[in-house]
């Protein structure tokens, strides 16, 4: 039985528009002979009455229980994939909308960011069986006990990519508002083109990054099944961005590697820089501190120590947090509110030289400042200020011919 995936995302389910391009493509599926399993997000973005943040939003007065809140963010998805079961309906499939735990995706209790333990497929099978086209929620599953649980932002991406390994789907497939994975975000980067195939590592690298494109998570578990993922636009005929392996693409013998594939951000980033007082190496690790900054729930990332100062940077919604914790420990600190940390990705650039002097001459050029660096092997991010974003992505973006 060839099964396919196919996730549409909040802006392909908002409008009748989408919902009659949704039918095509699953219209498209059947006549190749394969059965869609349907994956579908909350209706539309934020501002939106069924967006998640919307759902969000209503409870902002209030303090609240993290199951709660969960309960609440379900909601959206449920009624996207009961508009969306009905519509296909209407236009002749019988179509089942289901929650994520009708489709038998079983988490842990981590509300908020749940992970994945099981998925029981009979039901989704039966109904495949039958003919039928499931409907099933993004972004959610239950617990053992029978608690609704949100599997994080973005999380529609990774219930397509989980059904897709538990039912040994043929393929993937992630439509959006979007033609494909691009080489940079198009809504700040206006010559961005899209990526006709991209390997597993540098596709996760991107998300990891910031490009929201994908759920990073999701790439994992399709990278894990060897199921190809399809990036795709649910409002044209393009043929979208593959991504598999790159020996799999079967372009080894000819391609070559460009140094930067894709320049990917993220926003809102305070960079914390702190002095240490007495340089001695207790104080210069000081193991206490950063197990405090965990305890509070604030993510740190770029954390460069020195000997006399620690710098990192954390989410500017956490800067009252860790000022709070700053001041209890009487340090002397310096922040910098929103900045943004900017990324040029390549498989192509492993052991090639000057590619950071190309990045640090580019971005002077335009007098920006680069505020903190790092690198792996296949990445080079540098913070810069918010204000310097959309220059610093497209001078990059221009300085590897990306355009
Ligand atoms: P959906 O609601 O369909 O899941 P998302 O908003 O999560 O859609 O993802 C699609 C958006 O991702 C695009 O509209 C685009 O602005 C943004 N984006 C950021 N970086 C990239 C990139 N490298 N390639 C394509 N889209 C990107
Ligand atoms: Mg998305």
């Amino acid at each position: 039985m060839k099964i396919v995936i196919q996730k549409f995302g909040g802006t392909s389910v908002s409008s009748l528009d989408s919902r009659n391009n949704i039918v095509k493509k699953i219209k498209e599926a059947k006549g190749k002979g394969k059965n869609p399993v349907i994956v579908v997000s909350a209706m539309g973005r934020k501002g939106e009455p069924y967006a998640t943040d919307t759902l969000i939003g209503m409870l902002n007065e209030y303090k609240s229980a993290p199951r709660n809140l969960d309960l609440i963010m379900v909601c959206g998805e449920i009624i996207s994939s009961v508009i969306i079961a009905t519509h296909i309906k209407n236009e002749g499939w019988d179509a089942i909308p289901l929650t994520g735990g009708q489709a038998g995706i079983i988490t842990d209790n981590h509300f908020g960011n749940a992970n994945i333990k099981n998925v029981d497929t009979q039901v989704l099978l039966n109904i495949i069986k039958e003919g039928k086209v499931p409907v099933v929620t993004g972004f959610q599953g239950i617990t053992e006990h029978g608690d609704f649980t949100t599997l994080g932002r973005g999380g529609s991406d990774v219930t397509a990519s989980i059904l897709g390994e538990a039912l040994n789907a043929d393929s993937i497939e992630i439509y959006t508002d979007v033609d494909g994975v691009m080489t940079a975000d198009p809504r700040l980067v206006s010559s961005a083109k899209v990526l006709s195939a991209i390997d597993y590592n540098e596709v996760f690298q991107l998300a990891e990054y910031g490009a929201k494109v994908i759920h990073p998570r999701a790439i994992e578990v399709s990278m894990r099944c060897n199921i190809p993922l399809y990036i795709k636009n649910t409002n044209t005929d393009s043929p979208g961005t593959l991504i598999t392996n790159y020996n799999k693409i079967n372009l080894q013998k000819t391609l070559k590697y460009p140094v930067v594939t894709g320049i990917a951000h993220i926003p809102n980033r305070a960079q914390i820089k702190l002095k240490i007082k007495n340089q001695n190496i207790e104080s210069y690790f000081d193991p206490l501190f950063f197990t405090e900054i965990a305890n509070r729930n604030i993510s740190i990332d770029l954390i460069n120590l020195f000997p006399e100062e620690k710098v990192f940077i954390i989410d500017n919604n956490d800067i009252e947090k860790i000022e709070e914790l700053l001041k209890e420990n009487k340090y002397e600190y310096t922040i910098i509110d929103n900045c943004c940390k900017v990324t040029a990705i390549g498989n192509g650039m492993r052991g090639v030289p000057g590619v950071m002097a190309r990045i640090i001459s580019a971005l002077h050029r335009e007098g920006i400042q680069i505020l903190q660096t790092a690198d792996s092997h296949i990445t080079i991010s540098c913070l810069v200020n918010g204000k310097d974003t959309k220059t610093a992505i497209k001078v990059l973006h221009e300085e590897f011919n990306l355009g």
